[in-house]
């Protein structure tokens, strides 16, 4: 596995269309690890493939949910969950919508609040190319959500209705 190199704005690739992956080949996966890897150094909890130049429609997300605590007790760390996902799509999104500070691998020294769907229903493959389908709620939605933006050229500060730069290090954390 290697690192790749995160490219910011203003890189042309990250403003296009990306192509959809036909062929599940060996050049997808040893994209897939480097993606992975770069994720985890960077560190973020997502990543799409225009984000490391590479203008195809994959996405990686680890992030863990925290489970709701019970009252007067701490919230249970849970294991991060990785996922990875060709080709996904969004076929259901809820009508309700949550408010959110979102950050940018790609879009260093600014965070934003940006509306986002509450709970998502995905479609795609997997690494193999095998169907596959999620269904996701809260901060996972909206990793998924800001991932799949970037495949369509589309960056969180085009939606964010108020940007600034991050005072602490809870608002710099949790990158995508
Ligand atoms: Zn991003």
């Amino acid at each position: 596995m290697t690192l790749r190199n995160i490219v910011t704005v203003p890189e042309p690739v990250l403003r296009r269309k990306a192509r959809p992956v036909t062929t599940f080949d060996k050049n997808l996966q040893t994209l897939i690890d480097d993606m992975i890897e770069t994720m985890r150094a960077a560190p973020g909890v997502g990543l799409a493939a225009p984000q490391v130049g590479v203008s195809q429609r994959v996405i990686v997300v680890e992030y863990a949910e925290e489970e709701e605590a019970e009252e007067g007790q701490e919230p249970k760390k849970v294991e991060p969950r990785l996922y990875v996902m060709v080709n996904p799509e969004i076929v259901k999104a809820s009508i309700e919508t949550e408010m959110g500070v979102e950050g940018c691998l790609s879009v260093p020294g600014l965070v934003g609040e940006v509306e986002r769907k509450q709970a998502i229903q995905l479609r795609g493959y997997n690494r193999h190319g095998q169907p596959m389908k999620l269904k996701v709620k809260g901060w996972l939605a909206r990793i998924f959500q800001h991932e799949i933006d970037h495949l369509n050229g589309v960056l969180f500060t085009d939606l964010a209705t108020q940007l600034w730069q991050p005072q602490t290090e809870e608002e710099a954390e949790d990158r995508v």
